[in-house]
């Protein structure tokens, strides 16, 4: 299994590294711009996400921070509910204590007066038989006994019901505690979901920020190689053929007589992104044909993403680039000298091209001139 896995990541190592090589051996420094150009808009566009996803996970986290506080305040009230719903029952459990003891005593003194008037009446009746003074008075002392006696047991059924009244307040104080018990609960369970949730949008957003910061270093190192291209397609620009003419100066020959110019060198911005042209691109329609600028040679008959591309050699480190075409003209090839107003090609779409035009530019000493510098 090992040894399997081993040998795919091998042979797929082997593919990229093919790749590469082929890739390296294929790639002009026009492609190599344009692919650096490329990555690094891929970058951005990486970049833009990574802060919509920092954007969107710091929305979460104030959601939740929001959330968590609020279930936190209603927690904190609850808790003084909880405290003074507490203090009731523990007031009411007392007073029903106090009462009980109240009964208790009631009960206990009923009794001991009972107990002493039963001895009371037992040495009166033995008076009474040892020679009473009546017989009413008897009876009078028996109905005040009675008296008595109703009296404690209404004071002691009262004290009872009393009782009986608050611990059913207790109770209901210990249910009402025990519903707020139940509630702190709930809320004690969803701050603690919210504090996970908090946790998650917190990670992703360190994330996001993490891989906004990495996406922003890959860019500037793009912005390098973009550079260093840069310099190399200068240089490729730059190189111009030794058997070449000397350039005498001279008005340029318009290459394609009857067209002008759309888009003249400079900055502009296409597809949104900001970009240096190199040369002028001259729309006309496909297979229009297209004339050497000067007397050179040709020092470079290639495809980029110039397309089907001639360049030519006047001498002095200045070049003319003819781009974008549809075929060459018979007979172009490297090396060959050309003369001004000489047929070199057609016009078409071919590389990196929106529409049929002339790309048409001129480089001394690798850097870009202004083509109408030359026209006279
Ligand atoms: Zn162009």
């Amino acid at each position: 299994m090992y040894k399997k896995g081993m040998r795919r990541a091998a042979a797929l190592l082997a593919v990229c590294w093919l790749g590469l090589l082929f890739r390296a051996a294929a790639e002009t420094p026009a492609e190599k711009l344009e692919r650096l150009r490329a990555e690094q808009q891929a970058i951005e566009q990486q970049i833009e996400q990574n802060r919509t996803d920092a954007a969107r996970a710091g929305d979460l986290v104030n959601l939740y921070t929001a959330k968590e506080q609020n279930v936190k305040a209603q927690i904190a009230v609850l808790q003084l509910k909880i405290q003074e719903c507490e203090a009731q029952l523990a007031g009411t459990q007392a007073q029903v204590a106090a009462k009980l003891l109240e009964v208790d005593r009631s009960t206990q003194s009923f009794e001991a007066r009972m107990k002493g008037m039963y001895e009371m009446s037992r040495q009166s009746g033995l008076a009474v038989l040892l020679g009473a003074d009546s017989l009413s008075e008897m009876l009078t002392f028996g109905e005040y006994l009675q008296r008595i006696a109703v009296r404690d047991t209404r004071l002691i059924a009262e004290l009872t019901a009393r009782r009986e009244e608050l611990a059913a307040l207790a109770a209901r104080q210990q249910a009402e505690l025990d519903a707020l018990d139940a509630s702190n609960a709930e809320l004690e369970a969803a701050a603690n979901e919210y504090a996970a949730a908090l946790q998650q949008a917190n990670a992703r957003l360190s994330a996001a920020q993490a891989a906004e910061q990495a996406g922003a270093a890959a860019f500037a190192a793009k912005e390098q190689e973009i550079a260093a291209a840069e310099r190399e397609y200068a240089e490729w620009a730059a190189q111009s053929d030794n058997n070449a003419p000397e350039y005498t100066g001279g008005a340029f020959y318009w290459p394609l007589p009857g067209y002008s110019t759309g888009s003249p060198m400079g900055w502009r911005t296409l597809n949104g992104v900001q970009e240096f042209h190199r040369g002028m691109d001259i729309p006309a329609p496909l297979g229009t044909k297209i004339y050497a600028a000067a007397d050179g040679v040709v020092s470079t008959k290639a495809h980029y993403t110039y397309g089907t591309c001639v360049k030519l050699s006047h001498g002095g480190g200045l070049v003319t680039i003819y781009a974008h075409m549809s075929a060459w003209a018979e007979g172009i090839a490297d090396g060959v000298p050309v003369k001004q107003g000489q047929l070199i090609g057609y016009v078409g779409r071919t590389g990196r091209a929106y529409g049929y035009h002339l790309h048409f530019e001129a480089n001394l000493n690798g850097a870009p001139v202004d083509v109408r510098d030359y026209l006279g």
